[in-house]
């Protein structure tokens, strides 16, 4: 938990969020401003906040993000469509929200990165 960190604070359920799944790890929910029809981000309840300052001892965490992520996916019709993953990290990376976080996008066609 980090004192004023928006998404610590969904976590806390001090701000509402449209929440997809949560287990004792991790928190999935709608972005507010989604770019593609399915945009949901992953976040866990430890805050870390960027890969920046990931460590081997997340590297569990990390991996399980990815899988829930996919499950997620799956579980939105879009697995054998396609879809993306996005970390932003930092500055030049896009990254607005400093609590790490895996964006998943879907349903519609993807074009070129950045
Ligand atoms: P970043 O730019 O840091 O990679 O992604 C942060 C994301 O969080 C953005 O896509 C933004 O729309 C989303 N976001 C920011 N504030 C809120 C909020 O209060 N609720 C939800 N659900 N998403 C948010
Ligand atoms: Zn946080």
């Amino acid at each position: 938990m980090s004192e004023d960190c928006l998404f610590c604070k969904i976590i806390n359920k001090e701000i509402p969020a449209d929440i997809v799944y949560e287990d004792d790890k991790v928190l999935a929910f709608r972005d507010i401003n989604p770019q593609a029809p399915i945009h949901t981000l992953i976040i866990p309840h430890r805050h870390i906040n960027n890969l920046n300052e990931a460590n081997a001892d997340d590297q569990e965490l990390l991996g399980y993000m990815v899988l829930v992520a996919a499950q997620i996916a799956k579980d939105n019709g879009v697995d054998e469509s396609g879809y993306r993953l996005v970390m932003n990290c930092n500055e030049q990376g896009g990254q607005t929200v400093f609590h790490i976080h895996i964006h998943i996008l879907g349903g519609r066609q993807l074009t070129h990165l950045g």
